[in-house]
């Protein structure tokens, strides 16, 4: 057992998380992490063979994992989730709300103007972003405030501080996303525990199956234009690898930031600070 207190700032150990998208490129990689910080880790996700295959990698590697199919926009499913948890373990004390992403049918382009994108598109991108986020936390909060702690993270996105062209729905879910991390920090709080917090991450730019086809062609493996566009305004010129993102997870889900509640704290290489000149 390390004693030095910086060690016990960030121990996690025994905890128990539950991480929506969980089979996903970015919340695979903090769900490894937090395994391997002793954390129990449930994986909720709507993609079964994701979900398989990282729950017998993390306990092959010694962690301790469970996967459930869950969809993040039906309550009935989340709340059967919920159950399947709480008879596993017995508390929730870490929610990840990762589940989330655009659609390629509700982004602009040259044959698909922004008064021709489909409803049910649009909608499908809120539902996902927005409601995927609302109605878990609502499942998992109440847990949390019967418990009286527990520590809630979503993942909001660049769009959220200024929109990026092209995905309007994604825009404004994501900015939607951060808006409600903060509304529902100071509920939480004041309503139930200062021992419950909420925060967010927004990630820069990752590349992963829902944004590859806008940023590297297809044809060539180069940048496309919007991707030579995301390295030129990322002052330290790279993409973010998913590993980028655990360390400022690590201090959000630990006591280490035990008086930070409703923050949204970007992880760009510095993409929302930069001007541009
Ligand atoms: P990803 O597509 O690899 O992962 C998303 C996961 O969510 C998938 O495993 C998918 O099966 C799951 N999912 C989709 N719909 C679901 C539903 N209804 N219920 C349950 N699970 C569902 O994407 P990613 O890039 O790892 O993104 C993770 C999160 O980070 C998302 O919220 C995304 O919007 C956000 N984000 C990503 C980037 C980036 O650059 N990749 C940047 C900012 C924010």
């Amino acid at each position: 057992m390390n004693n030095r207190p910086a060690y016990k700032l960030f121990d996690l150990s025994g905890k128990v998380a539950v991480v929506t998208g969980g089979a996903g490129v970015l919340c695979a990689a903090l769900s490894r992490g937090l395994a391997l910080e002793g954390v129990k880790v449930a994986i909720l996700d709507v993609n079964r063979q994701g979900i398989d295959h990282l729950v017998s990698e993390i306990n092959l590697a010694g962690g301790d994992a469970i996967g459930i199919e869950c969809d993040v926009c039906d309550t009935t499913s989340i709340k059967s989730a919920a159950q399947q948890v709480i008879k596993e373990w017995g508390r929730v004390d870490l929610l990840i709300n990762g589940a989330g992403g655009n659609s390629p049918h509700a982004t602009t382009k040259a044959d698909l103007p922004f008064f021709d994108l489909p409803d049910n598109a649009l909608e499908w991108v809120v539902e996902l972003n927005l409601f995927g986020t609302m109605l878990v936390s609502q499942v998992f909060g109440r847990i949390m405030a019967d418990q009286q702690n527990g520590i809630i993270l979503n993942i909001s996105s660049m769009n959220a501080f200024r929109p990026l062209t092209r995905i309007p729905a994604y825009s404004a879910a994501k900015a939607a996303v951060s808006n409600f991390t903060q509304w529902l920090a100071v509920h939480m709080a004041l309503e139930y525990s200062p021992d419950i917090r909420v925060n967010a991450i927004a990630p820069g730019f990752f590349l992963t199956d829902q944004n590859h086809y806008l940023l590297i062609n297809k044809d060539n493996g180069e940048l496309t234009e919007r991707g030579q566009a995301v390295i030129t305004h990322t002052p330290m010129k790279r993409f973010g690898s998913p590993d980028d993102l655990l360390g400022v997870v690590l201090w959000l889900l630990s006591p280490a930031s035990s008086f930070v509640t409703g923050i949204v704290v970007p992880i760009d290489g510095g993409f929302s600070a930069y001007s541009g000149v």
